[in-house]
């Protein structure tokens, strides 16, 4: 389970689905910023598996989720 959470991780933002809470930018500051309504860009974060598995936790609106790279 700890390699899995330390391999690259790919987060997509559903930007439908996202109420520009920012709990994103607080979990990864170094990853993610807040445009001027409060949305997170970018829309695809490559991190390590812990921060995708807290990003997807912790978003209020669960507009977070896990996948592959394109
Ligand atoms: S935590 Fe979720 S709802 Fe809040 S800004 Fe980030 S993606 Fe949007």
């Amino acid at each position: 389970m700890r390699a899995e959470r330390e391999h690259p991780a790919v987060v997509r933002v559903d930007r439908i689905a996202c109420s520009a809470h920012g709990a994103c930018r607080a979990i990864a500051p170094e990853h993610l910023a807040l445009d001027e309504w409060g949305y997170p860009i970018p829309s695809v974060v490559v991190t390590d598996g812990e921060t995708a598995a807290a990003l997807v936790r912790f978003c209020p609106a669960a507009a977070l989720r896990r996948t592959t790279p394109d």
